[in-house]
C-alpha cells in the first residue's frame, strides 16, 4: 500500500530525494534530514504503515526486518559495538511527526536516559 500524500512513500518512489545508506526488497534506510546524533538514520518499510503497531498487526516479520536492518546500519556506521538506540515514536504525544513507520537509529555520542 502507498499513501500518495505521505513524505516517506515519496522517498520510496524516488519523488523526494534522500541520502540512502541501505536498501532491501522491503526496506529503505536513509539519513535523517535533521540529525540528532553523529549517526541518525531512519529505517522504513517500503510499504505504508502509519506506525510500528500498525505494521506489527498487518505484516508478521516486518518489524523484525526493520530491527535487523537497524543493526546493519549500526554495523556499517561503526557504532554497533559501543551501542546505539532504536527509537519508534508512536503517536503525536511521543513526537511522531511522519506517519509512515520509521525506526530512528541513533549513535556516535553518549545518549542520555530518560530521553527528552
Ligand atoms: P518522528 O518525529 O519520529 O516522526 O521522525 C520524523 C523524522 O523524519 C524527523 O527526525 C525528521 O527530521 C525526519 N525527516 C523529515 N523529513 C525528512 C526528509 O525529507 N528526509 C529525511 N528525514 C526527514
Amino acid at each position: 500500500m502507498v499513501d500518495p500524500d505521505c513524505l516517506f512513500c515519496k522517498i520510496v518512489k524516488g519523488e523526494v530525494p534522500a541520502d540512502i545508506v541501505r536498501e532491501t526488497e522491503r526496506t529503505l534506510a536513509f539519513r535523517d534530514i535533521n540529525p540528532q546524533a553523529p549517526t541518525h538514520v531512519l529505517v522504513i518499510p517500503r510499504e505504508h504503515h502509519r506506525d510500528a503497531v500498525a505494521a506489527a498487526i498487518a505484516d508478521n516479520g516486518l518489524l523484525d526486518e526493520i530491527v535487523r536492518e537497524a543493526h546493519q546500519v549500526a554495523e556499517a556506521e561503526g557504532i554497533a559495538e559501543t551501542g546505539y538506540r532504536i527509537v519508534l515514536n508512536t503517536g503525536p504525544g511521543a513526537g511522531q511527526t511522519v506517519f509512515h513507520l520509521h525506526a530512528h537509529v541513533l549513535g556516535g555520542r553518549g545518549l542520555n536516559w530518560p530521553p527528552g
